[in-house]
Parts: structure tokens; C-alpha cells; sequence
């Protein structure tokens, strides 16, 4: 039962919260470009989470591959599960889940909008390489199917 209330818990906040900025520290910024260009040509990916105090996200954990990809991206299980750990320690909520996108935009594949169903309330961020300059956006997907975007707001230091 425990397990079940949370995921409403989570699912209702993102519908509380949708369409609403999303504030991450400005380093995180800096650490996903670099590990998306790094894995490139494959897509790299990635956890987040805030501190359990504050709605600004400032944990981030890198997670590898299981099966380096151009077009999808597959969670190293154990790292995965380590990334949750890391992120969830001392109070940290999981608030989204990143993943790059080469060659194409920032915008939520049809293979996304499938794998979103086991992350439901978790916000997908994903940043496109298919440009000179990255792009990074942000989307609560709903059931699989429906996209709402989330402004980032790049910030310096957590906000109350
Ligand atoms: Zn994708």
C-alpha cells in the first residue's frame, strides 16, 4: 500500500505543478551537455533530484548506458539503482530523469512518450545536440501520449 500512495503522491503533484517553471542549479547545466557530448554519437542519460527542502533541483547523477545507442537510451540497472540511492539519501526527492538526443530535437521521441509510462509524475528533460549550440527543454508526459512543456530556470543557488 505504501508503495501504490506514493506513486499517486507523485503523479499528483505533477499534475498539481504542470506547465510550471523548473528551477536546477546552473552547474547541472554544465555536467549533462558535457556527458551528452561525450557519449555522443550514442544518447547519454542521467538522474535528478532536489534536497528535500527546496523545489530546486540540485542533485544530479550520471548514469550509464546498458546498450549505448544513437536512438534510445537503456538505464544500466545497478547504476540506476545507485543513482536512485545517491539522490534519495537524506531526504532528496527524484524529480526527473534526462536523456540527449544527437541528432534530433528536443522533443519527446514516440519511444520517450512509451518509456515515460514507468516514470509517471517525473519530469523528462531532454537536450539536443542537432544544433551548434545544445538545447534543453523540459516536458511532463501524461499517459504516454500528451506533452506539456516545463520552463527551465537556471539558477545559482537553491531557492526556498
Ligand atoms: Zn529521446
Amino acid at each position: 500500500m505504501k508503495g501504490r500512495w506514493t506513486l499517486h503522491c507523485r503523479y499528483a503533484r505533477c499534475i498539481d505543478t504542470l506547465g510550471t517553471p523548473l528551477f536546477i542549479l546552473s552547474d547541472i547545466r554544465t555536467a549533462i551537455i558535457r556527458h551528452a557530448v561525450a557519449t555522443q554519437p550514442n544518447e547519454g542519460c542521467g538522474l535528478l533530484g532536489d534536497d528535500g527542502d527546496s523545489d530546486t533541483i540540485t542533485r544530479h547523477v550520471i548514469v550509464p548506458s546498458a546498450d549505448p545507442s544513437p536512438v534510445r537510451f537503456t538505464m544500466e540497472p545497478y547504476a540506476q539503482l545507485n543513482a536512485h540511492h545517491q539522490i534519495e539519501q537524506h531526504g532528496g526527492r527524484w524529480r526527473a530523469i534526462w536523456h540527449s538526443h544527437p541528432t534530433s530535437a528536443a522533443y519527446p521521441s514516440p519511444t520517450d512518450r512509451a518509456q515515460s509510462l514507468n516514470w509517471a509524475g517525473i519530469v523528462a528533460i531532454i537536450v539536443s545536440l542537432a544544433q551548434p549550440e545544445p538545447v534543453i527543454r523540459a516536458f511532463s508526459i501524461i499517459g504516454g501520449r500528451e506533452v506539456v512543456e516545463h520552463p527551465l530556470r537556471w539558477v545559482q543557488h537553491p531557492l526556498p
